[in-house]
């Protein structure tokens, strides 16, 4: 099956790789960027051999120009894009404010040219957080408590996008098939320097910017396991999507453990990746004085694991490992020169 389908912030890491699939099976891909000035070249370099199956379009998350034309004529929208940086904002709003109006702005656009299909790409953000210490096991029946103390604005902001998308998706379009895709942390091959936030610290990691080990560890999915299941939402039949959540997770990991995964395969590549543990009150200590280090201090020693179950089960849904995923993290860094030895 293919059709015509808008995959918004085609400059995003998963989102490329959304379209990369795509592509490869038939669509005819619309994406948005913020300007076409500084990225068009950069994604017809990527698909070179795309021609007039991939058209660019101008659009912001922040106001309605472009859109209705990066709607017209698609059946299908993943509403990809929103803001994930790498480090935490004064403002809370800033993140929130784009991820919730950006999401309200492509489905009120994408309804109103008549998109039969929409997936968007929440994230475990909005599933695992806020909830009692004890709680270890997660899957798409959990809902991140956005008012829990602590809640980073990143995480809020998911929350918010994806409650807001749904309570929209019910009271303006019951005849659009929605669901969302809630991927948990995204590591896999890089396809060039403009790195996702969730890279940075294998990055790191190589260049030795990291000295010691936290005790932090988390669910992992390979970008091209997150790519492959919103292609099968997409082409899913309706009714098997529709309201839906699939948490899109492989398997958990503590950071030492992906550390020794690339010194037992790297050699000299790996030389400055660390052996050494971080002692928690080390952590702690740093986080009194790091709105970014705060942000992944409250994870410390939290083994929390997502399910991603239910996407094998209702859509055939399959996973590499993720100790591979993590060595083709690093192997692409360093072959794309991101990562210099
Ligand atoms: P990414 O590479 O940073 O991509 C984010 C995309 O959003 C970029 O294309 C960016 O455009 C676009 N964007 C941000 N603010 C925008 C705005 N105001 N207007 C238009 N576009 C805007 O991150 P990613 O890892 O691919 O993440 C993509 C999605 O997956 C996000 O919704 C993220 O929350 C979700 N997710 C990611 C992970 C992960 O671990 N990577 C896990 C779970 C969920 P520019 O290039 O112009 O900045």
């Amino acid at each position: 099956m293919a059709g015509t389908v808008l995959v918004t912030g085609g400059t995003g890491y998963i989102a490329g790789e959304v379209i990369d699939q795509l592509l490869g099976r038939g669509w005819c891909v619309r994406t948005t960027v913020r300007s076409k000035a500084t990225s068009e070249a950069r994604l017809r370099a990527r698909w070179p051999g795309a021609g007039d199956q991939l058209f660019v379009f101008e659009a912001d998350l922040m106001n309605d120009a472009g859109w209705d034309l990066a709607n017209e004529g698609c059946t299908h929208v993943a509403h990809v894009a929103s803001p994930f940086p790498v480090g935490v904002p004064k403002d809370e709003n800033e993140l929130i404010v784009p991820a919730r109006e950006g999401t309200l702005r492509a489905l009120r656009f994408a309804h109103a040219a008549g998109v039969q299909h929409f997936v968007q790409t929440s994230s475990s953000a909005a599933i695992a957080y806020g909830h009692p210490a004890s709680k270890t096991l997660f899957d798409e029946s959990d809902w991140t408590d956005a008012n829990a103390p602590g809640i980073q604005p990143y995480i809020k902001s998911k929350t918010v996008a994806e409650r807001a998308a749904r309570e929209w998706v019910a009271q303006n379009a019951l005849d659009m098939a929605f669901c969302s895709i809630n991927p948990v942390a995204v590591l896999g091959p890089v396809a060039n320097d403009d790195l996702s936030a969730s890279i940075e610290f294998v990055r790191r990691f190589l260049t030795g910017e990291i000295p010691a080990i936290p005790r932090i560890g988390f669910t992992v999915v390979d970008v091209r396991d997150v790519a492959s299941l919103h292609v099968l939402a997409l082409e899913a039949p309706a009714a098997t999507i529709r309201g839906e959540r699939f948490a899109c997770a492989a398997d958990f990991m503590w950071m030492e453990d992906m550390a020794r995964v690339l010194r037992d395969h790297l050699g000299a590549d790996a030389r400055k990746v660390p052996s050494r543990r971080m002692p928690t009150p080390v952590l702690k200590l740093m986080a009194l004085f790091s709105r970014d280090i705060r942000q992944i201090a409250g994870e410390v020693g939290k083994r929390k694991v997502v399910s991603g179950q239910h996407a094998k089960d209702k859509l055939g849904w399959t996973t590499l490992p993720v100790e591979q995923t993590v060595l083709e993290t690093a192997r692409s860094l360093i072959a794309q020169g991101v990562v210099k030895l």
